[in-house]
């Protein structure tokens, strides 16, 4: 049997086309299929739509940079207004307001970015012995080569013949095995990766002073401290970044996803004011960079989100659905019908300790998407869904799971 020609990631590549749910529209954190069914979209498509789905806002500001001009690189001797400006806005809102912001368009694109950036830096600081790269299990960077390789989530790394050398996996929240490994490798050590939360690994929190350590064993080591914030950019946490969330400063933060909501691809790389004054001491060029790097059509999505986002308080709006999941995910703890929850923000998984696909097919069938992770389901729902949507994934859920 011949197969459609789409080939899905993240799916069984036997899967018919038809068995796939056809979304077709979607406004605020409701979205539609072509068989007329509507959705709590809980997930935020996939952990991105920050300001809710059919902004006009957004179309208008896509609208009106497509009818100056669509695109144009930004490789010497090029620059637009869009990204420039949009590299203003974003490092002030970040740790790093006298930072530098370098762009691309997938998250993926960020984590090699940054990779490579890590590297550079200590050779530019005349380390260059400095390529180990220290990661966490149960993190995602995504899919890229560098991402593939920085991968905590085991499955994903197998099958693809030959990574990239020279990273070490640590236990999650093992600050012990980090420090043993940064007294091993300390002046090899380039730097350390993760998530603030880990978002695809399953919601993970990290335990209380966990960053902060790790923070300090980079500055002990001479390492660069990178958080990817692909997921918790952009008030997903209640503040702009994770890391302020948590109280550290990274040296590089990557992020994509919520920085448009997904009206168009963008991502990036955030560079503290140190890093960028060693990698303005580059000899020439700087030898790296993306087609899509700058692309103005996307970074005008990306200024209109971050304003829509600053505009409607959406971070403080972040602390406010947490607080009104969490109510609901206690009450259901309380009565055993989860076995735990965990998150910050609007960023959250609920553990059933049993098969929670089941669980997530049902919710669909009740019109609530959410993601499977293990025996958890997350939830990333859009900051802007209201209290009623909400109360209607609780009450969908408390019903699935006095179903089983
Ligand atoms: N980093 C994190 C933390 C992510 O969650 C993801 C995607 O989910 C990525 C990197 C990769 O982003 P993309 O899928 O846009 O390449």
């Amino acid at each position: 049997m011949s197969h459609h020609p789409l080939l899905h990631p993240f799916a069984s590549p036997a899967t018919p086309e038809a068995d796939f749910v056809d979304i077709v529209a979607g406004s605020g954190a409701v979205v539609s299929d072509s068989r007329g069914n509507d959705y709590i979209d809980a997930l935020g498509s996939l952990w991105y739509c920050q300001v809710g789905h059919g902004r006009t806002e957004m179309r208008d500001a896509i609208v009106a940079q497509l009818d100056s001009i669509a695109a144009y690189n930004v490789f010497d001797p090029f620059t637009n207004a869009p990204a420039a400006r949009l590299a203003e806005m974003i490092v002030e809102i970040s740790p790093h307001p006298d930072g530098r912001v370098f762009l691309g368009t997938s998250g993926s694109e960020a984590i090699d970015t940054v990779l490579k950036i890590a590297r550079l830096t200590h050779r530019l600081r005349g380390d260059d012995d400095r390529q180990i790269v220290i990661t966490r299990t149960g993190g995602y960077h995504g899919t890229n080569f560098g991402g593939t390789s920085a991968q905590g989530i085991a499955l994903n790394r197998e099958g693809w013949g030959d990574l990239v050398p020279h990273f070490i996996e640590v236990p999650s929240d093992d600050i012990e095995a980090l420090a043993r490994v940064f007294s091993k490798h300390g002046p090899r050590i380039a730097a350390f990766l993760t998530e603030p939360v880990q978002g695809a690994g399953g919601v993970v929190m990290p335990a209380d002073g966990y960053l902060a350590s790790a923070r300090r064993l980079c500055d002990q080591h001479g390492a660069l401290l990178i958080a990817d914030e692909v997921i918790c950019g952009f008030g997903r946490t209640g503040n702009w970044f994770g890391s302020q969330t948590f109280g550290v400063v990274p040296d590089l933060i990557t992020f994509a996803k919520g920085v448009t909501s997904g009206y168009l691809p963008l991502s990036g790389v955030i560079l503290s004011r140190e890093v960028s004054a060693t990698l303005e001491t580059v000899d020439g060029l700087l030898r790296t960079g993306y087609t899509y790097s700058g692309h103005p059509t996307c970074a005008a999505a990306a200024i209109r989100n971050i304003e829509l986002i600053r505009d409607e308080n959406l971070c403080a709006r972040a602390d406010h659905i947490g607080q009104g999941l969490s109510a609901g995910f206690a009450a259901m703890r309380e009565d055993g019908q989860i076995d735990s929850y965990r998150g910050v923000g609007a960023l959250w998984a609920v553990d059933l300790g049993a098969d929670a696909a089941s669980a997530r097919a049902a919710l669909l069938d009740r019109g609530v998407i959410v993601r499977v992770i293990g025996t958890a389901l997350a939830m990333c729902p859009p900051l802007v869904i209201t209290d009623v949507q909400v109360a209607t994934v609780l009450d969908a859920l408390t019903e699935v799971l006095s179903n089983r």
